[in-house]
């Protein structure tokens, strides 16, 4: 049947977990010829990953469904640390609560994968009518060489499968009183509605056939036993421990004073992690058994051997003398702790991978899915605007260096973090888990993200930011403020106002516009930037578009630092206010640093927080995934040029320069 029908795509994903769908969204948001498959039948709909940072909310609110996380999930701050107290009771230490914890709009929250996969799909279907092949396998894969360096060459060739429903169900458990029978599947009558239409939609017979696809750039984000990185011959290295874990999610009975709260309890042979979450469900990471150090040297740990009812009589045991137990079990698993890595998360200029493709760990570090979704999420906005032909290849060669450091990162914590879940007793090791919480708590939360130097990001010797604006460190994030917008006293975090629509953002930080002075250096600035002093070249007007989505690959805006009652909308340049004369003015691009009574969160202290002077201010470019790029004073048009000269594809003669 239909077999070998071949096709061409832009940019081929394998793989609709949280890393791919992240790279996908930057595809539909910048309107690129995109395929993404998966050979599961459907999404995840239980269990897996639940932990979101607060930097993967910041991203999520750049998008734009932050609020439905903030909906159904639950908000974990404060950590509690139970231990036994001689006497055959258990006591809490705590709550400890990190002193930063104010240093992002958004706290830690716990909500399912399979929600934030619900929330992805729909972003992507909002910009676009990309949809998820599900079923679907790559099966073989070719390069061609002789076309590497051909921009408009296919060197991808990828057989695709399509698997037949009986092949591929859809994995409906029901779930009843004896919850032993249930494992890794979905209790019906857990699922929320847009989750079932999925399941409905899935019921279709589908009829297995083949397709060749060419495709420029190919993105595998297949999981921990990536298909995609043994095709290019990329190994993951490490190892694995020898303890095993179980995980349950459930709705527990239980007199623990502290069941909804996060939190670790222990016990002399181990410890026991416990994370609150949405509809009453809790999650608990059991040490189950420690196998024979040979047997784990081999990577051999039978799984069938773990049961439900063996976690449950660890957690009872550990909990003494407390009760537990539970009649709803939404999903549950058992692993063998490891870490490895990929030693190159690329192969060649087309060819990258993401997510547990190129690193795994343990899952208590709660880190897999932020930062699967934050490697998705850097390669996709480089390969979406170097398809469509906005930015230059060469910046599809920072991937690797922004995200293999942190994976080793990654790796690092959650050796030390996992090691405290065996080793240690009572006190010492509430110490010591507070100790390496704090140690390696910026870069967990996704506060520092270590970017280094290179085209994308132009960083002072001292890894400062300039003088002119001391806390904006290229490679970094832009800090968070909430402002207020001139025209309509709106506020807005700038993680929103940011927006992550695929282009870079020039942010005038305008300074003090009273001042005769300060306004001219404004005027003189835009005049610089835009057509509008006969230029030609000029910044907004010298670069290729994001065809079909943006005509500039550049936004602008400004934030002035006056009191807003002191100066008008209508101050302002008029590349600041553009007029449409159907539309009327657009509002949303000039913003105000200035304290509202009725929010506090919006306290006016931005310049100080960014290190501004608040009379003379500052401007910085802000990379499409919100990171800084460049930053410096108000009048450095020109070193600013040179910056996107390196980055950004310059229209052609005949297209205007
Ligand atoms: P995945 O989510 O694994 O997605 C990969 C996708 O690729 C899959 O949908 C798969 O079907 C598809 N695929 C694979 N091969 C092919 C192919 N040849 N063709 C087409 N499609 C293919 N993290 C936590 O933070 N906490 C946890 O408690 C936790 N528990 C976990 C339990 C289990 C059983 C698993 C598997 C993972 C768990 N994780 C946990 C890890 C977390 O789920 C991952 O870090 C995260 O899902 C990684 O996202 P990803 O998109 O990179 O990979």
């Amino acid at each position: 049947a239909n077999d070998n029908v071949e096709s061409k795509t832009d940019v081929l994903i394998i793989g609709a977990g949280p890393s791919g769908l992240m790279a996908a969204y930057w595809m539909a948001r910048c309107g690129i010829n995109a395929r993404i498959v998966d050979k599961r039948g459907t999404k995840v709909f239980t269990g897996q990953a639940d932990g979101l940072r607060s930097r993967t909310l910041e991203l999520f609110d750049s998008i734009g469904f932050q609020h439905r996380v903030h909906q159904e999930g639950h908000v974990a701050v404060e950590a509690n640390f139970w231990v036994p107290d001689g006497k055959g009771n258990l006591i809490r230490q705590g709550p400890h609560c990190s002193s930063k914890v104010n240093e992002s709009p958004f706290r830690n929250m716990l909500l399912n994968q399979g929600r934030i996969e619900r929330f992805l799909l729909d972003s992507i279907q909002e910009h676009s009518d990309l949809q998820v092949e599900r079923g679907v396998i790559a099966e073989t894969f070719e390069y061609h060489n002789e076309v590497d360096d051909d921009p408009m060459g296919y060197p991808i060739t990828v057989k695709l499968r399509t698997l037949s429903d009986e092949a591929n169900p859809p994995g409906l458990h029901m779930a009843g009183p004896n919850q032993s029978a249930v494992a890794s599947g979905v209790a019906p009558g857990n699922l929320l509605p847009d989750d079932w239409i999925e399941l409905i939609a899935k019921s279709k017979a589908k009829e297995t056939k083949t397709e060749i696809i060419k495709a420029k750039y190919l993105i595998g984000c297949d999981g921990a036993h990536s298909w995609t990185r043994k095709q290019v011959n990329i190994p993951l290295e490490g190892s694995t421990t020898d303890h095993i874990w179980g995980v349950i999610d459930v709705v527990p009975i239980s007199n623990f004073p502290d069941i909804r709260r996060l939190g670790t309890v222990t016990h002399a042979s181990g410890t026991i992690l416990v994370i609150p979450r949405e509809r009453n469900m809790v999650r608990l990471y059991v040490p189950v058994q420690t196998i024979e150090a040979s047997a784990a040297s081999e990577g051999r740990f039978d799984r069938s051997k773990i049961t439900l009812e063996m976690i449950k009589g660890r957690v009872q045991a550990i909990f003494a003398p407390y009760t537990f137990d539970f009649q709803i079990c939404d999903w549950w698993t058992a692993y063998q702790i490891g870490q490895r890595i990929a030693p190159t998360f690329s192969k060649g200029s087309r060819i990258f991978l993401a997510g547990d493709a190129v690193h795994t760990h343990s899952p208590k570090v709660g880190l897999g899915m932020n930062m699967s979704m934050q490697d998705g999420f850097n390669i996709g906005w480089k390969v979406a605007l170097v398809a469509a032909g906005a930015a230059q290849a060469s910046i599809l060669g920072t991937y690797d260096a922004e995200r293999h450091r942190l994976a080793e990162m990654l790796l690092d914590f959650d050796r030390h973090w996992s090691g405290l879940f065996t080793d240690g007793d009572g006190e010492s090791k509430t110490r010591n888990m507070i100790k390496v919480v704090e140690l390696f708590e910026d870069f967990a939360e996704g506060r520092n993200s270590f970017y280094g130097t290179s085209e994308l990001v132009w960083k002072l010797e001292n890894d400062e930011g300039p003088p002119a604006a001391r806390h904006m460190i290229p490679g970094e994030r832009f800090p968070p403020v909430k402002l207020r917008m001139q025209a309509d006293g709106n506020l807005r975090w700038t993680t929103r106002l940011l927006e992550s629509d695929g282009r870079f953002r020039v942010v005038i930080l305008a300074g003090d516009v009273r001042t005769a002075t300060q306004k001219d250096r404004l005027l003189v600035l835009t005049q610089h930037l835009s057509k509008s002093d006969g230029k030609q070249g000029a910044v907004l007007d010298r670069y290729a578009p994001i065809v079909g989505c943006f005509d500039c690959v550049i936004d602008v805006i400004a934030i002035h630092s006056a009191p807003w009652t002191e100066v008008e909308f209508f101050d302002f340049p008029e590349i600041l206010r553009p007029f449409d004369p159907v539309q009327g003015w657009k509002y949303d691009k000039v913003w105000c640093d200035d304290a509202c009574i009725w929010d506090r969160d919006c306290d006016g202290k931005g310049y100080e927080r960014w290190g501004v002077d608040r009379l003379l201010g500052a401007m910085v470019v802000v990379r499409p995934d919100q990171y800084i790029g460049w930053a410096g004073e108000l009048q450095e048009v020109d070193e600013l040029t040179r910056y996107l000269d390196g980055i950004l594809i310059q229209k052609t003669a005949n297209e205007g320069l």
